[in-house]
């Protein structure tokens, strides 16, 4: 490293987040919402308070371990910063159906870190069955954060926005509530708040990346959890899965993981044949799914324990013929 990249960084007061350590690999993210960093760092490295941080703009810095703090759920960030992305990043979901058993614990992390009421699921689990003949299957539905997005384009009012990173995100203090977006959306991931959001209250900024303080009269999605990567983290809905059904990544680093197992994402979607839901309408989804093939859970299993009015919206699809179908 340069010693003038070094008085650099000692000049510029930056301050750096503390985002978690792990096999030596530590993430950061700055205090000013400039972007993520990311920093490797041995133990003899740590023990020598001194770790090299890599920043957006690929300049590998050295900083002092008092340097970091402990990251808090409120950072702050910039408009622009909520409307450019995290630079150099193409973020990628992969959901493994084979896995799916309804537990829906992606859907309750997600209402939950977002304040939604009840009913309002930015994540959504569908039964699907292709024919009589064939097993249904639990589909996990988040924002497919399209690469063209329909959204974004009827947008009249440019409330809805592709980033770099590939996430689309909307931006209430825009949104005029005219619901075009709702209706170009071919998958109908978007919710429209009617009533007062509970989290209207809420004392935070807002952002686009979380859509907090939620806004009565405009529409919110999932943002996949844009707030969480910037402090290098996964999604909730991903932390939160127990049977390790959802897969995040960056398509240039080639890499996602479902917080235990981190795979290869080109080799991953070639090897199970991946395929995204309605390609052929031209959305480009950033939003990969492995076959229900193999199943690990029969599927009825799925409706044990359900609230009785999401039990209602499968009642067009019946699991409970398929026992036939079942792994047990
Ligand atoms: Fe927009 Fe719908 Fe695609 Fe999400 S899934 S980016 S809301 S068109």
């Amino acid at each position: 490293m340069k010693d003038e990249e070094i008085d650099d960084l000692k000049s510029s007061r930056r301050e750096f987040i503390f985002m978690g350590a792990g096999l030596g690999v530590i993430a950061l993210a700055a205090a000013a919402g400039s972007g993520v960093f990311k920093f490797k760092a041995d133990e003899a490295e740590i023990k020598a308070n001194r770790v090299k941080v890599l920043t957006t703009d690929g300049k590998l810095l050295e900083v002092d371990m008092s340097q970091l703090k402990e990251p808090t759920e409120d950072l702050y960030v910039t408009r622009e910063s909520a409307r450019n992305g995290i630079p150099g990043r193409k973020f990628v979901m992969v959901i493994d159906l084979a896995k799916c058993k309804n537990a829906r614990k992606c859907v309750e992390a997600c209402q939950a870190g977002h304040h939604l009421g009840k009913g309002q699921e930015w994540m959504r689990v569908y039964l699907l069955q292709e024919s009589s003949k064939e097993a249904p299957f639990w589909f996990p539905r988040p924002c497919f954060h399209c690469d063209s997005p329909m959204c974004a384009s009827v947008c009249p009012v440019g409330a809805t926005y592709k980033r770099s990173d590939g996430i689309v995100l909307v931006d209430n203090e825009r949104c005029i509530g005219c619901k075009f977006c709702m209706t170009g959306c071919p998958y109908s991931v978007r919710v429209f708040n009617w009533d007062k959001p509970e989290s209207e209250d809420l004392k935070t900024p807002y952002t686009p990346e979380t859509n907090l303080p939620g806004k009565e009269g405009t529409v919110s999605k999932c943002v996949f959890c844009a707030d969480k990567l910037r402090q290098g983290e996964l999604p909730r809905c991903v932390q939160a899965c127990p049977m390790g059904v959802l897969y995040f990544g960056d398509v240039i680093e080639d890499t996602v993981t479902n917080g235990t197992e981190t795979v290869k994402f080109s080799d991953l979607i070639k090897d199970k044949a991946a395929y995204r839901y309605l390609e052929s309408l031209g959305t480009e989804p950033s939003v990969y799914y492995l076959p229900a093939t193999d199943r690990q859970f029969p599927v009825e299993r799925g409706l044990e324990g359900i609230d009785p009015e999401i039990k209602e919206r499968y009642k067009n699809t019946n699991p409970y013929e398929l026992t036939k179908h079942s792994h047990e």
